[in-house]
């Protein structure tokens, strides 16, 4: 998965955003050919993604800033709470 902020005018994801800088502070103008001049960052949240090898589901989150994603303070605390829940699953008993 991806961790992305979704634009709550256009509900665009910033990776679709021109990419000026490594976080959303530097990325405004969307080009998803939705004509958003500025966009409006929401809180992180998570977004499929799919692997381009075999087009099955990656669920581990990739890294933020990695991929074109953004890569401020909040992706990093999100990112850290899903590989932290990530790694509970996988060391809980079945
Ligand atoms: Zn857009
Ligand atoms: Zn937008
Ligand atoms: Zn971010």
């Amino acid at each position: 998965m991806l961790i992305v902020h979704r634009c709550q005018t256009c509900g665009h994801p910033d990776y679709w955003a021109s990419r000026l800088g490594p976080t959303i502070d530097n990325r405004k103008h969307c080009e998803g050919g939705c004509g958003c001049r500025r966009c409006t960052w929401g809180p992180p949240e998570t977004a499929p993604r799919w692997s381009s090898a075999d087009n099955t589901p990656v669920t581990t989150p990739a890294e933020p800033g990695t991929l074109g994603t953004c890569a401020c303070d909040d992706c990093r605390a999100l990112y850290a709470e899903l590989v932290g829940m990530a790694t509970a699953q996988l060391g809980a008993p079945t």
